[in-house]
């Protein structure tokens, strides 16, 4: 035994031997490189570290000024500056480095598409436009792309901003139609505005057939046909929201009930909007059948309406509608009590009712295709949120 063993005790020496013999290579290595960087740097990294970007920013600038040659020095002060907000000095940092003739290609790309960055922070939309756009072809592309739909979008130059997207659904074969569809629909809607009717009704075939199931190209070929002078076409357009998404019947609501007005129809109003209630019920479709149903037949038939929702759905919006049809049955006497309930309820809704943002929870009183918060398409739900702010 003793024999086959004795040659195995010198073998963790050895290892320990290579292990020290590698950590001082590692070591001599690593001072010959600290040693050729400025303490400043390091002062720099320090402060970057702690948080402190301004102090950061001093430092570095302190190695860039001993030694200019520090290209990468430059782009992290550049990001730095425009980080902090001071696009000038970013811009400057930029601009120094694309006027250097020693610069490599690569180098130079990146700066043009840091430069176009800081233009884009200063809102110098022009100027970032035009650079994004050289970068064509680069590694920088997609990433350049990206950020022209965004100054498109901005500027509501929806033409662009529909053959930029194109591209790129095209680069990294994902489609997107859902966009596409939603500028195709921004067109329509400033022709509506613009009462040319030609070019919406252009706009409303173009997003459908990008994308069939898109809700807000049938909403708007509804305003349309109203503008047309043709409330029954505009039934027929909105009714086709119920087949694409039940859920955004709820925008159209009022609407559907003014045309049934217009065609001096509110039964037809009144069977639409309970059949689309029990579809999708919502908010929006109750408080427009809850006005038409009292138009039409009378207070107590529409306070007999809430009580059923009630029974079905407790809520604050509903009792509202019911103290205001009781209001308008009640005997004179009884009329001061129930509008001062009612002042009180309505206290209460003023904070409700409001559209959230499933992307980043921004809530508004108007409803938005496109967030207003983190300028997303489709990212708010079309039904009202019955919850005050804080409790989601
Ligand atoms: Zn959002």
């Amino acid at each position: 035994m003793d024999f086959d063993l004795w040659w195995l005790l010198p073998i963790p020496a050895v290892f320990f031997g290579l292990g020290w013999i590698a950590a001082r290579i590692d070591i001599k290595h690593l001072l010959t490189e600290s040693r050729a960087l400025p303490l400043s740097y390091f002062r720099g990294l320090n402060f970057l570290l702690n948080e402190q970007p301004d102090k950061a920013i001093e430092s570095f600038i302190e190695v860039v000024k001993v030694d200019p040659e520090t290209v990468d020095l430059h782009f992290a002060l550049g990001n730095l500056f425009r980080r902090q907000g001071e696009v000038e000095r970013a811009i400057r940092m930029h601009q120094n480095l694309l006027d250097r003739s020693d610069l490599p290609q690569d180098r130079r790309t990146m700066a043009s598409y840091e430069l176009a960055q800081d233009f884009l922070r200063a809102g110098m939309l022009d100027r970032a436009e035009r650079l994004f756009a050289t970068l064509e072809g680069t590694a920088y592309e997609t990433r350049s792309l990206r950020h022209l739909i965004s100054i498109y979008e901005q500027e509501k130059d929806w033409a662009k901003a529909i053959a930029v997207t194109g591209r790129v659904a095209e680069i990294e074969r994902s489609p997107a139609h859902r966009e596409i569809a939603q500028y195709h629909c921004e067109l329509a809607q400033a022709a509506l505005v613009n009462s040319d009717l030609a070019a919406a009704r252009a706009g409303v075939d173009s997003a459908l057939a990008v994308h069939r199931g898109c809700a807000r190209a049938n909403v708007l070929a509804g305003d349309l046909a109203m503008q047309q002078g043709d409330p029954a076409g505009a039934i027929d357009a909105w009714q086709r929201i119920g087949t694409q998404n039940a859920a955004f019947l709820a925008l159209v609501a009022d609407r559907v009930a003014d045309a049934c007005r217009k065609l001096g129809d509110r039964p037809r109003a009144i069977r639409l909007l309970r059949a689309w209630q029990e579809q999708s019920a919502s908010l929006d479709i109750l408080k427009a059948l809850f006005s038409v149903v009292l138009e039409a037949e009378g207070a107590e038939a529409a306070a007999a309406l809430i009580k059923d929702e009630l029974a079905r759905n407790p809520t604050l919006l509903g009792l509202d509608r019911l103290l205001e049809a009781q209001i308008q049955s009640a005997p004179p006497e009884r009329r001061h009590d129930l509008e001062l309930v009612r002042g009180l309820v309505s206290q209460h809704i003023k904070r409700l009712g409001m559209y959230r943002c499933e992307q980043c929870g921004f809530r508004a009183r108007q409803y938005y295709w496109r967030c207003p918060g983190c300028q997303k398409w489709e990212t708010y739900s079309p039904k009202r949120t019955e919850t005050p702010e804080g409790f989601t």
